[in-house]
C-alpha cells in the first residue's frame, strides 16, 4: 500500500522567504481562566521548545461579547516584554477587521489603526504575518488592497493573509494587491470537510497560499466525540492512531498535514502537555486508503 509523504520539517509561508513550522499554535483561548502572563509564558515555551515556531493570534481573541477586545494579543505582549528573546525565535501572525459591537470593519482609516493597535499591544514592531479576520462586504477590495499595501510598504507587516474569505473575495482582493497573499485561514478539520472539495484548496495550490486550518480538532470535538458521525470518524482516525502509537488527536493534525495544498493545522490547546504532544503529527504515516477512510466517515456516504 503506497504511502503519502510526510511532512516537511519546515514550510515555507506562501512565496514569501518565512519559514514557518508545518504545524501552528492558536492562541484563541489563550485568556481564558484568568491565565497569567507567567502561564502565558509556559505554553510559548511549550511550542517553541516542541518546534512549533509560528503563533497565530488576533485582536479580537479574548473578547468575550462585552469587552475583553485585545486582551489576548496584550497578554502575549506581556510574555514577550519579560524575555525580549522570544520575539526572534516565532514567526507572529495576527489578525484584525471585526470590531465589536459592529461585525466587521476594513475601511483605509480602520486597518491602520487596528495593525497599529495590534503592534502596541504586542509590544513589537512588526508582525511576520497580518490577516484579515473575516471579509468585510462593505470594503472595496482596492481600497482595502491599497491600506494593506502601505502596512508592508512601512515595514509593520511582513506579509498579507486572509481568513473565512471566499474564493473570489480572495481572487479580488489578489488582483487589487501590490503583492501575493501568502496564506488563507478556513475552518477545516476531519469534522469539516468542504475545502477538500469545493475548490478552496485547489485555489489555495493555484496561488501558492498556505492553508492555516482553524480548529482542527473541531473545537475539540473530535476529542469527546458524540454524534454518529463524529463517532465514526473518531474510529478512523484512530485506526491510524493505534496503529502508530499517537493519539486521535495527532492523527487528526496529520491527516490535514498530508493534504497536498501543505496544510497547517493550528492547534487550540492551551494545555503544555498537549501542545507539546501536536509535533508528534510530523511523524504520522498515511496510506491512501486509510486517508480516504477518514474522509468517508466524514461524508456519511462512500465516494462516487
Ligand atoms: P481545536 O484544536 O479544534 O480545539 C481546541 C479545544 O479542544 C481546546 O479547548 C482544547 O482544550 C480542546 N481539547 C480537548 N481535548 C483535546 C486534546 N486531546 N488535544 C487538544 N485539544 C483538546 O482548535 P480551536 O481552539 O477551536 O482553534 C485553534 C486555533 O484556530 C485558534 O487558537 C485560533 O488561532 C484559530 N481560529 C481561527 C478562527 C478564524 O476565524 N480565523 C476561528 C477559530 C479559531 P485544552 O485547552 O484544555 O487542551
Amino acid at each position: 500500500m503506497s504511502e503519502l509523504p510526510l511532512p516537511p520539517a519546515t514550510r515555507r509561508l506562501g512565496a514569501s522567504d518565512i519559514e514557518v513550522s508545518p504545524i501552528a499554535w492558536g492562541m484563541w483561548r489563550l485568556t481564558e481562566n484568568g491565565r497569567t502572563a507567567a502561564e502565558a509564558a509556559r505554553l510559548v515555551h511549550a511550542a517553541l521548545d516542541a518546534g512549533i515556531t509560528f503563533l497565530d493570534t488576533a485582536d479580537i481573541y479574548g473578547f468575550d461579547g462585552a469587552g475583553g477586545f485585545g486582551d489576548a494579543e496584550a497578554l502575549l505582549g506581556e510574555v514577550l516584554a519579560a524575555e525580549p528573546g522570544l520575539r526572534d525565535k516565532m514567526v507572529l501572525a495576527t489578525k484584525g477587521g471585526i470590531m465589536p459591537p459592529l461585525p466587521y470593519d476594513q475601511s483605509p482609516d480602520y486597518l491602520r489603526k487596528a495593525i497599529d493597535a495590534s503592534l502596541a499591544r504586542l509590544k513589537v514592531d512588526h508582525v511576520d504575518l497580518w490577516q484579515i479576520h473575516r471579509p468585510d462586504i462593505l470594503a472595496h477590495p482596492q481600497e482595502v488592497a491599497r491600506a494593506l499595501d502601505d502596512a508592508v510598504a512601512s515595514g509593520k507587516v511582513r506579509t498579507l493573509g486572509v481568513s473565512n474569505f471566499t474564493q473570489s473575495q480572495i481572487a479580488a482582493l489578489q488582483h487589487f494587491l501590490g503583492q501575493k497573499l501568502v496564506s488563507t485561514q478556513p475552518e477545516i478539520s476531519p469534522l469539516r470537510i468542504d475545502c477538500f472539495e469545493n475548490g478552496e484548496l485547489d485555489q489555495a495550490m493555484m496561488l501558492g497560499l498556505t492553508p492555516l486550518a482553524w480548529s482542527p480538532l473541531g473545537g475539540g470535538r473530535l476529542a469527546a466525540p458524540e454524534t454518529p458521525r463524529d463517532k465514526a470518524v473518531a474510529a478512523a482516525l484512530d485506526a491510524v492512531a493505534e496503529a502508530q502509537g499517537v493519539s486521535r488527536t495527532v492523527a487528526a493534525y496529520s491527516w490535514l498535514m498530508a493534504h497536498p495544498a501543505g496544510i497547517i493545522p493550528i492547534i487550540g490547546s492551551q494545555n503544555a502537555a498537549r501542545i507539546a504532544e501536536g509535533a508528534q503529527a510530523l511523524k504520522v504515516r498515511w496510506t491512501r486508503q486509510d486517508w480516504y477512510a477518514v474522509l468517508v466517515a466524514a461524508r456519511g456516504v462512500p465516494l462516487p
